[in-house]
């Protein structure tokens, strides 16, 4: 029995190549995202050239299987890529998690083989992808989307409004759910692939955010937009299941963005209490702040814990629904706690721009927001351990 439980890593101990892969994308993170994340944050845009330095690195294809010209990696891969890139900027984080752990997710698990042949590939050096499910008067419901999809010659006429789409602005594809038969109710939802450009698609107004600025929320608006029926994932009537089934684990990844979110903000209060100086001393050298940094220490690991636990039962197909909401909420309220204390400990200069933390606070009040509420995970969790 021993000799199984020692086979048996530890939750935090990575292979030798998550190591490497880990290591090089934060290491691009510090060098190329770093010097541009003020700006970025200031102007509410992403930069151009950044977006092209992703494609290369592999960072927008992590999971896409080589044989479709993407990186061939896991889907832990994908974790630790959003964790080290959150570390440095979250609206990057955000970005590449939407692209990886929703877009791409769904084209290879739901896509037909010409689906898959028509945009991985693309995925691999310039292409951005959308996943478009909430509306002005769904969000929490999901399902009471009121976007219609009505059958149209060889395909489907979509019309309706989307709200609150992440890479709205960089995407040239669109995951987009609307409901093919509203008597049915759930069962009617349907997922479709739109391309930018597609007549009756318009980008909507981009959203000006408390946080997460440089990544774009906007708006889509259909209207009379036709797309042929190749242009389906999944089946029809059965979108609701490619939402649900995407999003347990697209969840796993906004852990890893507040998991990096934290660690971020912990990295720069051991910096700043080392330097800082009062009362003839460094104040690392004061045991309240040595308490508060351990605090932040302590919630940083446990949140590692539950997101690495997640994603590694996620490769190893095992149940991961309630772990996945636990990472979520646990994550996102470490988020907003470690870069709360992380300002507390920065004293004045935490409260203004010209230091980094102001902003990680402001980034971490999403993460309890989208793909699913703190209330909507409390949800699942309660039913999972009730089971009602
Ligand atoms: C920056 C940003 C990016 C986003 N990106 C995307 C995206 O790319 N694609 C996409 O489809 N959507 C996206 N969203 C939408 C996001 O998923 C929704 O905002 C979120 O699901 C909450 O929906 P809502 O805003 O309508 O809030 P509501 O559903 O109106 O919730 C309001 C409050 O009521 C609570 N509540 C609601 N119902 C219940 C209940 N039954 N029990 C207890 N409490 C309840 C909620 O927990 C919340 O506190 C994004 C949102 C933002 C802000």
């Amino acid at each position: 029995m021993s000799q199984t439980i020692a086979a048996m890593p530890a939750l935090t101990r990575l292979a030798e190549d998550e190591v490497i892969f880990r290591d090089s994308v934060y290491e691009f993170a510090d060098k190329e995202i770093r010097p541009l994340t003020r700006e970025m944050d200031e102007h509410a845009k992403f930069n151009p050239d950044l977006l092209k330095k992703l494609f290369e690195m592999g960072l927008l294809s992590v999971e896409v299987p080589e044989s479709y010209g993407g990186a061939g990696g896991t889907f832990f891969h994908s974790v630790l890529a959003v964790e080290s890139l959150s570390r440095v900027d979250p609206s990057v984080g955000v970005l590449v998690d939407v692209q990886n752990t929703l877009v791409i997710n769904a084209v290879m698990r739901w896509g037909t083989e010409d689906l898959k042949r028509k945009y991985l590939p693309k995925f691999a050096t310039s292409m951005i992808g959308a996943y478009c499910l909430s509306e002005a008067g769904s969000g929490s419901d999901a399902f009471a989307l009121a976007t219609r999809a009505v059958e149209k010659g060889d395909g489907y006429s979509i019309t309706g409004r989307k709200l609150w789409i992440t890479n709205g602005n960089e995407a040239d594809m669109f995951i987009v759910f609307a409901n093919v038969n509203p008597d049915a109710g759930y069962r009617g939802i349907t997922a479709f692939i739109v391309d930018r450009g597609t007549p009756g698609f318009t980008v909507g107004k981009k959203e000006d955010k408390l946080g997460i600025r440089a990544s774009s929320t906007c708006e889509l608006l259909f209207e009379d937009c036709v797309v042929p029926k190749s242009q389906i994932l999944g089946e029809v009537g059965k979108g609701y299941k490619v939402a649900i089934e995407t999003l347990n684990e697209g969840r796993i990844g906004i852990g890893a963005q507040m998991l990096g979110l934290a660690q971020g903000a912990l990295d720069h209060t051991i910096a700043y209490v080392k330097e800082r100086k009062q009362f003839g001393k460094a104040i690392a050298d004061f045991q309240g702040v040595q308490f508060q940094i351990a605090r932040m220490a302590l919630d940083v690991e446990t949140t590692r814990l539950l997101v690495y636990n997640s994603a590694r039962l996620r490769d190893a197909g095992q149940p991961f629904l309630t772990e996945a909401a636990m990472c979520k909420i646990h994550s996102s309220e470490v988020a907003e706690r470690v870069a709360s204390m992380a300002i507390n400990l920065y004293g004045g200069n935490g409260f203004v721009k010209e230091y980094p933390v102001e902003k990680l606070y402001r980034d971490a009040k999403i993460g309890q927001i989208y793909e699913g509420t703190s209330n909507m995970q409390l949800g699942t969790i309660a039913k999972a351990i009730l089971g009602n």
